[in-house]
């Protein structure tokens, strides 16, 4: 083999494909329900872009970016999530305003350079939302129900909602304090990476997958214990919203979301038959980061679904898949002047968008029976040389291997 897929891709073969396009078709009709409007960026932006909202202390812009130079000497980078590039796009066309409401999402591949394992990829797939202008818990309680109708409508069963809330500059602060006082103590016990955090960014160290940090983790103090007045009034609202639609939510005050930008509400969907640490969406709200980006302050909440994960489930709970393509009709011709016929019906027939097809490497009478048996083709048409002279076809019908002559001219309607 001359060339082999870069590591941590993948190529999603014909087998896969409907199942991805269906899930495709499913969010957009449920985005679209929520009065959502589709946006698309290019997959490279400036790499400025992404250290400015993701936070330099996250994994994500230490480790993981694709970066590069083009030409000119300018620094780009692969996009690692589109939250960031839905913001600019948002600013520079004049979407997104802060006495607006402004719902969008995307589809589309994200690229982190992470060590290839189950369910991680290099280059992956996100679907997701996007709503600028309010900081109503209503918007945060919609986003949240959306995230779960779209995956009960995908069939997915046995998930549960994680929420959080990260507070906000007032009051994080506070628990920052609270942080570096409960680690003080055990941080020369713990991994690298954590202590690196304990001096830039002590959040981060609750999002530590290292055993040996767990135990502290387990114990540290929670935000939802420092929220400000504010803050808890916003938590408790959604939290309301969400018993009133009867979506089944957790609690979960060790979560927070590998990037810097989130405040208040935070949140993931856990699959239970992945297991706990598999979270198949994640968001949150991130009123500061539109100023961050240049905009004026428009608070804003958003969530992604990571395809590969929900594929991953759905492949696992045996949902019925969604079926390929088969062929209606398929001609199986012998003799030139047959083929030329068989050739120009099959155009007939795909022009009214019927899936028709024929053999193209002159096999046997045998060998193409076979193949549209394995085409799943209802009906063959069978033109041989003699069928021809005397102004006939035989209809197949696949099912019962009942034969019949038709006339040639009618050949065109016979579905
Ligand atoms: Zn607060
Ligand atoms: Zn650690």
């Amino acid at each position: 083999m001359k060339y082999s897929i870069p590591r941590g891709t993948k190529d999603i073969l014909p087998a896969d494909s409907p199942l991805w396009q269906k899930l495709e078709a499913i969010c957009r009709h449920v985005f679209g329900a929520y009065n959502y409007h589709e946006i698309r960026t290019p997959v490279f932006e400036k790499t400025e872009l992404f250290t400015r909202s993701i936070g330099n202390t996250t994994d994500i812009v230490k480790k993981e970016m694709y970066e590069f130079k083009d030409r000119k000497g300018r620094s780009l980078c692969l996009r690692p999530e589109e939250t960031a590039p839905v913001v600019r796009a948002g600013l520079e066309n004049g979407l997104i305003r802060p006495d607006q409401v402004t719902k969008l999402y995307y589809i589309g591949p994200m690229f982190r350079y992470e060590r290839p394992q189950a369910g991680r990829q290099r280059q992956f797939h996100q679907a997701g939302v996007e709503v600028f202008g309010s900081a109503d818990p209503l918007i945060d309680a919609e986003v949240i129900l959306m995230n779960v109708q779209l995956f009960e409508a995908l069939g997915l069963m046995d998930l549960e909602v994680n929420m959080n809330s990260v507070g906000c500059p007032k009051c994080r602060p506070e628990f920052r304090q609270q942080l570096k006082a409960y680690f003080k103590d055990n941080i020369s016990k713990m991994c690298d990476d954590c202590r690196d955090r304990f001096e830039h960014n002590p959040l981060r160290i609750l999002d530590c997958k290292e055993a040996k940090c767990q135990k502290f983790i387990n114990s540290a103090p929670a935000s939802v214990d420092t929220l400000c007045a504010d803050c808890k009034t916003h938590f408790e609202e959604v939290i309301k919203m969400l018993d009133y639609q009867e979506a089944k939510v957790v609690v979960n005050k060790r979560l927070v979301r590998g990037l810097d930008y989130y405040n208040r509400t935070t949140f993931e969907v856990v699959a239970k038959s992945l297991g706990a640490q598999n979270a198949i969406s994640g968001g949150g709200r991130y009123d500061d980061l539109v100023a961050e980006l240049g905009g004026k302050p428009t608070p804003a909440v958003g969530f992604a679904i990571g395809i590969e994960r929900v594929i991953e489930v759905l492949k696992k709970s045996e949902i019925a898949l969604a079926q390929q393509p088969k062929v209606k009709i398929f001609f199986a011709a012998l003799g030139d002047e047959a083929r030329k016929l068989a050739f120009d019906l099959v155009i007939g027939y795909r022009e009214r968008f019927i899936n028709a097809d024929m053999d193209y490497l002159g096999k046997s009478l045998k060998s193409q029976l076979k193949l549209a048996d394995k085409l799943g083709a209802e009906k063959v048409i069978i033109l041989g040389e003699d069928e021809l002279k005397k102004g006939y076809g035989i209809i197949k019908d696949m099912k019962t291997s009942k034969q019949e002559e038709v006339k040639l001219d009618s050949l065109a309607e016979v579905m």
